[in-house]
């Protein structure tokens, strides 16, 4: 049985240190954990919300019912043909194994370097970044049904996976724990430097094409990441805090003539996705204070918590930048973390 405390600062458990407490909370190690647990929350009627690393998140209030943490650990693999399966423990943490899968020869989740959290966490929103996504990867999940209490295993069909999206965010939302996750790596690298800023590094780097591998694209997604965003450490945040809005190929037409500037990636589907930092910077909201909270001076689609912040005045700021983009170019962005606390 893990040990469930009551009343349970989550301030260190996400990374925008947000001040919120959680009636119950345990961290589960292994699923006979996880299934007392649940059983406990059961006999209380208590809702149950599982975190991982804490970095997708905006608590808002304290979370009334038990906070799980989901810290189950362990890797394994077979080989599957040329793919290498391999299966993560939800607690295992992303970019540690990201680097351990490296080590090993095990390519394909060089471009999600740095990502925090963990791997139990990555379908929720089919984490992405530099042209991958987790989808491109990913064979299967297992998880346990917070209402029946029953394992049930989910294939890359059966998540719905989306841009920032899985069936997590939608019709299975708040109804699964997810216990680990299997990914199809390969030994064979297939190096994808499509993104310009990666290529530009990259090619800045290797002195010829044979030096071109997982290991400097790896390297190389991990120094830009460095220099863009605020390490949640220093300066609390929590990553992207808007998705990047898709908008149809009419409006971007539209739009374009008014800023002919205005950055615009076209989609397979005629849409065009717009940079949400551009948007917000636009509006002049980089570097912008209010109170405790801000925009970073550096990158206009992070957050941050200067120092003593709470939900409130987060999503009070978020409110603001939201108005100004829709009012100036009729967009409306959409939070990118999951809010706890205010509907
Ligand atoms: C500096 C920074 C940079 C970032 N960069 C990126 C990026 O490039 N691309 C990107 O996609 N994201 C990025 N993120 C967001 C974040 O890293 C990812 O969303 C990550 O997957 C969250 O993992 P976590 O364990 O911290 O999840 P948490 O914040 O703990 O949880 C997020 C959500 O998932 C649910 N959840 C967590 N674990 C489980 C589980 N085992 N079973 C069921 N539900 C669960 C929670 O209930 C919550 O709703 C960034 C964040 C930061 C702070």
């Amino acid at each position: 049985m893990p040990v469930i405390q009551q009343n349970v600062s989550l301030q260190s458990f996400n990374s925008l240190a947000l001040p919120a407490e959680a009636e119950f909370f345990c961290t589960v190690r292994d699923r006979a954990e996880l299934r007392a647990a649940l059983q406990f929350a059961h006999s209380r009627q208590l809702v149950v919300t599982p975190i991982g690393g804490g970095s997708n998140i905006v608590l808002a209030a304290n979370l009334s019912g038990l906070v799980v943490h989901m810290d189950l650990r362990g890797v394994s693999h077979r080989a599957v043909g040329r793919v290498i399966e391999v299966t993560f423990a939800a607690g295992e943490n992303w970019h540690q194994q990201v680097q351990s899968c490296l080590e090993q020869g095990w390519y394909g989740m060089e471009n999600l370097a740095l990502i925090p959290g963990s791997m139990g966490a990555a379908p929720i929103q089919n984490i992405g970044a530099y042209g991958v996504e987790l989808s491109d990867l990913f064979v299967s999940l297992n998880a346990i049904d917070k209402l029946s209490g029953e394992a049930v295993e989910f294939d890359r069909a059966a998540c719905q996976f989306g841009y920032r999206d899985s069936v997590f965010k939608n019709a299975a939302r708040d109804r699964y724990l997810i216990v680990d996750i299997t990914l199809g790596l390969t030994t064979q690298p297939q190096i994808n430097i499509q993104y310009p800023a990666l290529q530009a590094a990259v090619n800045q780097h290797a002195r010829s094409a044979a030096e071109i591998g997982p290991e400097l694209v790896s390297a190389m997604v991990c120094q830009i990441r460095r220099q863009k965003l605020p390490d949640p450490e220093l300066i609390p945040n929590a990553g992207s805090f808007f998705k990047n809005p898709l908008v149809t190929r009419a409006q971007t037409d539209a739009l374009l003539r008014r800023y002919p500037q205005m950055p615009h990636y076209a989609q397979a589907d005629g849409d065009s996705k717009i940079p949400a930092a551009w948007l917000i910077e636009q509006c002049g909201f980089k570097g912008t204070v209010r109170g405790a909270v801000g925009v970073h001076d550096r990158q206009a689609l992070v957050l941050v918590n200067l120092g003593g912040g709470n939900g409130a005045e987060l999503l009070e700021l978020a409110a603001e930048l939201c108005d100004a983009v829709k009012q100036r170019f009729a967009i409306e962005l959409e939070i990118e973390p999951r809010v706890y606390g205010a509907d």
